[in-house]
C-alpha cells in the first residue's frame, strides 16, 4: 500500500530513533485554529515545541511532519492501560479543524476519506494495537478530536474500537438514570477499556470530564458528563471477553 504525502518537517521531535516493534497507537487530534496555515506553521515552529507525524488538510491532502520512526510531540501528560507518555508508542495524527472553541465543525468527506487510508496502512505496517482519541488518553485535559469524529464509520472499516448492540434499542435507554451500584460498574468498564483512573484534583469535575471523553468516543448523540443506561450497556459490550 502507498500514501501520497508531502514532507513539511518540524523540528520537534525526539532526535533517537525508536524501535519499529515500540510503535502501537494511533492517536488523532484535531488542531483546534480557525486557519490551517497558521495550524501548519505552529506544528513546523521551533518555539511551539509541538508537532505530529501527520497532517491531514481540510481538502484531505496529507503532510509529513515527522518520519514515523521518531517520537513526536503530539500527546502530552497522558495513559492508556499500563502505557504511560503515549508519545513514545505512538503515531500522531493531526486533522486541520476549529475545534470546540472556534465554531467545531464536521470532518470533511476528503479528510475522512484519508483518515481511513492513512489508518489502514499504518495498522497493517506496524499491527497497530490501538487506535484513539487525544481525549481517551488525557480525558482531563483534552476534547480533540471530538464527538465529530467518525468512529463509527472508521470501525465498519475495521478502525478501531466498536461495541456490537443493536443501535435502536440502545437510543432508548438514553439518559436513563442508572443507581449507584451500576455507576461504579460503568466507571470500572472504564478502567478495563484503558482510561486512566488517576483523578487530579477536584474529583467531581474530573469524573464528569472522564466520562464525557467516553461519550465523544462511543455515544456521540449526547455528551452530558452524565453515566445513564446507555453508556452502562455501551461500556458492558466493550469489556465482554
Ligand atoms: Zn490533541
Amino acid at each position: 500500500m502507498h500514501i501520497n504525502t508531502t514532507l513539511n518537517y518540524s523540528p520537534n521531535f525526539n532526535p533517537k530513533k525508536r524501535k519499529f516493534k515500540q510503535i502501537k497507537f494511533i492517536i488523532f487530534h484535531y488542531t483546534g485554529m480557525k486557519n490551517e496555515k497558521e495550524a501548519i506553521q505552529r506544528l513546523t515552529s521551533v518555539k511551539s515545541k509541538v508537532s505530529s507525524h501527520y497532517f491531514i488538510k481540510n481538502n484531505g491532502e496529507l503532510i509529513t511532519l515527522v518520519p514515523e520512526l521518531y517520537v513526536s510531540w503530539h500527546a502530552g501528560i497522558s495513559s492508556w492501560q499500563k502505557y504511560k507518555s503515549i508519545n513514545k508508542y505512538s503515531i500522531g495524527i493531526e486533522i486541520s479543524n476549529p475545534g470546540h472553541d472556534n465554531n467545531y465543525k464536521k470532518f470533511s468527506k476528503k479528510q475522512i476519506h484519508s483518515i481511513l487510508k492513512l489508518s489502514k496502512y499504518l495498522i497493517k505496517k506496524y499491527n497497530i494495537k490501538f487506535v484513539l482519541g487525544h481525549s481517551d488518553i488525557a480525558p482531563y485535559r483534552k476534547k480533540d478530536p471530538g464527538e465529530k469524529f467518525p468512529w463509527k464509520y472508521l470501525s465498519t472499516n475495521r478502525v478501531g474500537l466498536w461495541y456490537d448492540l443493536n443501535e435502536k434499542k440502545l437510543s432508548k435507554v438514553r439518559a436513563v438514570k442508572v443507581d449507584k451500584h451500576d455507576e461504579n460498574k460503568f466507571l470500572k468498564n472504564l478502567y478495563k477499556i484503558g482510561y486512566s483512573r488517576f483523578l487530579p484534583t477536584d474529583k467531581y469535575k474530573n469524573k464528569r470530564l472522564l466520562i464525557k471523553a467516553f461519550q465523544r468516543r462511543f455515544r456521540q448523540e449526547l455528551i452530558n458528563g452524565l453515566i445513564d443506561k446507555e453508556c452502562l450497556l455501551i461500556s458492558n459490550n466493550l469489556t465482554k471477553t
